[in-house]
């Protein structure tokens, strides 16, 4: 798949069986470069990161700047790069406070041994959506862990 803006084609996409919690495996695509889909091109094009970090998705509208920020920390995350993540997760913010987009922070921050930074984020997730699973579930798990 290639960028919408370089043209660059994305490389070492690979698939790896992963291990769910319930004993099934999953095939997960695996890739080292971290990158999005496009959401104006979405049979086949992508952001690279490159593209990201030099800011060319500021033709987008809100609602991709969104998704295409959220989707960028995640990937992020993934990757093991919480600095970056929390970046993007800020950026996703900056648009629009949501629950999800305050308990991914919160997750990005926990990683980065923020934890009361993160808890205080789940604490604001649950004023908005009392029933937001992530933010509960995580939330509990500091307090566990972090007294
Ligand atoms: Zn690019």
């Amino acid at each position: 798949m290639k960028c919408t803006f370089c043209e660059r084609e994305e490389k070492n996409t690979a698939t790896e069986l992963w291990a769910t919690d319930d004993g099934q495996s999953v095939e997960v695509a695996r890739s080292r470069d971290v990158s999005v889909e496009d959401p104006w091109n979405p049979d086949g094009k992508i952001i690279c990161e490159s593209c990201y970090q030099q800011g060319r998705v500021s033709r987008y509208n809100a609602s991709d700047l969104l998704e295409i920020h959220t989707q960028f920390g995640l990937e992020y995350l993934h990757a093991d790069q919480p600095e970056k993540a929390e970046t993007a997760f800020r950026e996703a913010l900056q648009i629009k406070t949501t629950a999800d987009g305050l308990a991914n922070l919160a997750c990005c921050l926990s990683k980065l041994d923020r934890n009361t930074e993160a808890k205080n984020l789940y604490l604001l997730a649950l004023d908005m959506d009392k029933d937001h699973f992530i933010a509960r579930n995580n939330l509990a798990n500091i307090q566990r862990l972090h007294r």
